[in-house]
């Protein structure tokens, strides 16, 4: 056993670990558990723990299925929301070995992102991200299901009493800083019922664990105040949506590789080729980092969500934005598009590969735009040279189809069961008959 490894087991003892949740998720970004006695962590680290890979989504056929987790001891949390009277538990988060060949399984989501990250290591940089995940908390009914009401009249940044669900909020962030996040800010946001957490930097790989187990903490939290927590970009037309913004930035020697105090945005040439690379790469991106139907209704124009392909050092309606940094360290891009019902594993290797050739190409990056993108009409988009996102899932996944760059980030097993899955969820919508149409046509006609 590793020294890690080692200290591990002492906490299980200590703590008096009975049950070990094995974590992994699938393509779609779920979080699958495996739930195993705590006395098998040796046995876990040793051996591995095997399970039929072919009941996930997008693995494995069922000829192929036998798959086995090794569990990741950095990753190891006391689920802090578990009656300890049951018996407490405790999660690590695993990488997908396939057993047929005893290498990382390449339909592993968390390989990808380890793909993605040894690309950029191959180039002399460490990748640091952080997200800024937005949810709504909305009411049960009679029966625990998941309503659209919230009972809750705050606003953008306001305080309780008016914002009932800060009790909530405040249960979530002390779960969260007991699974060991250091939560930087949370606040209400625009729409009623809708928060925004936010929590510190990592390199992308703990980054994208920590999103999987965001979720999931907030999602239990919320439950046990009776509140059903969603992730769902655009639960109420007509309203703000919850985005992903994804900050990133490189880091090479120690350094912050996109700093440059003498530039006119304090960004660096790599910081601007890596921009341009996301402008361009852009369309396929959003088939990841916006992987749902539901996705397309909040990257409308008029609700602080990205709709033009574009950057800018201010405006809020731009795609990737440049915030200001208090010290080099900090300087950064923030990707606006992202939304939280995607693979946070798959968006963040998407964003760094695209970026990641950008640089490559050594890409020239447009001017930034600083006027309200939303208020151009399509000649001023054209005289800018800007272009639209994908208006649906649709058009998404084929962009995702025609780019080379980010449809082989996603690598061979993932990147034809991800489209696949996306083109079957969007023909299974064009075929459907919305509310929208009842009310619309049904006593019109
Ligand atoms: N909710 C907005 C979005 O969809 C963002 C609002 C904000 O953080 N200022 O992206
Ligand atoms: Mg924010
Ligand atoms: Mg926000
Ligand atoms: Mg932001």
């Amino acid at each position: 056993l590793t020294a890690a490894e080692e200290d591990v087991l002492d906490e299980i003892e200590e703590e008096d670990i009975d049950f070990l949740r094995l974590q992994f998720t699938d393509i779609l970004g779920t979080v699958k558990n495996v739930s195993v006695p705590a006395r098998q962590a040796e046995k876990a680290f040793t051996e591995g723990i095997y399970f039929d890979g072919s009941s996930i989504e997008g693995f494995v056929r069922i000829q192929e299925s036998d798959m086995r987790l090794k569990p990741d001891p950095d990753t190891f949390a006391v689920l802090p929301w578990q009656n300890r009277e049951d018996g407490a538990s405790a999660r690590m988060i695993c990488d997908v070995i396939d057993t047929s060949t005893g290498e990382p399984f390449e339909g592993d989501p968390r390989r990808v992102l380890k793909n993605a990250l040894e690309r950029a290591d191959d180039l002399g940089y460490t990748v640091n991200a952080a997200p800024e995940p937005e949810f709504f908390l909305f009411e049960e009914d009679e029966e625990g299901r998941a309503t659209t009401k919230t009972g809750d009249h705050g606003g953008y940044f306001d305080l309780a009493p008016k914002d009932l669900a800060s009790d909530v909020r405040r249960d979530i962030i002390y779960g969260l800083e007991d699974m060991g996040f250091e939560v930087e800010a949370s606040h209400h946001e625009v729409a009623k019922g809708q928060h925004e957490i936010n929590f510190e930097y990592d390199d992308a790989l703990t980054t994208a664990d920590n999103v999987g187990t965001f979720r999931t903490v907030v999602r239990a939290i919320a439950a046990q105040h009776d509140l059903h927590a969603t992730f769902m970009p655009k639960p109420i037309p007509r309203i703000n949506g919850s985005g992903m913004h994804t900050h990133l930035s490189l880091f090479e020697d120690g350094e912050n590789a996109f700093h440059d105090g003498d530039d006119e945005f304090d960004l660096s040439e790599t910081a601007h080729s890596f921009i341009a690379g996301i402008l361009e790469h852009a369309p396929a991106i959003t088939a990841i980092s916006n992987p749902t139907v539901n996705s397309y209704k909040r990257l409308v124009p008029g609700y602080e969500a990205p709709v033009y392909v574009a950057w800018s050092d201010r405006n809020r309606s731009a795609l990737i934005r440049k915030p200001a940094a208090r010290v080099p360290a900090a300087s950064r891009v923030e990707a606006r598009f992202p939304d939280p019902s995607c693979n946070p594993y798959l968006a963040l290797a998407a964003l760094i590969h695209a970026g990641l050739d950008g640089i490559k190409r050594d890409l020239d990056c447009p001017d930034p735009v600083r006027e309200n993108i939303y208020e151009f009409d399509e000649a001023k988009r054209e005289e800018y040279g800007i272009e639209t996102l994908p208006t649906n899932l649709g058009e998404a996944v084929e962009a995702l189809e025609e780019d080379e760059v980010i449809y082989s980030a996603l690598g061979e097993h993932v990147g034809p069961k991800f489209v696949e899955a996306k083109e079957q969820e969007f023909e299974d919508y064009l075929v459907d008959v919305s509310e929208w149409e009842l009310d619309r046509y049904l006593e019109t006609f």
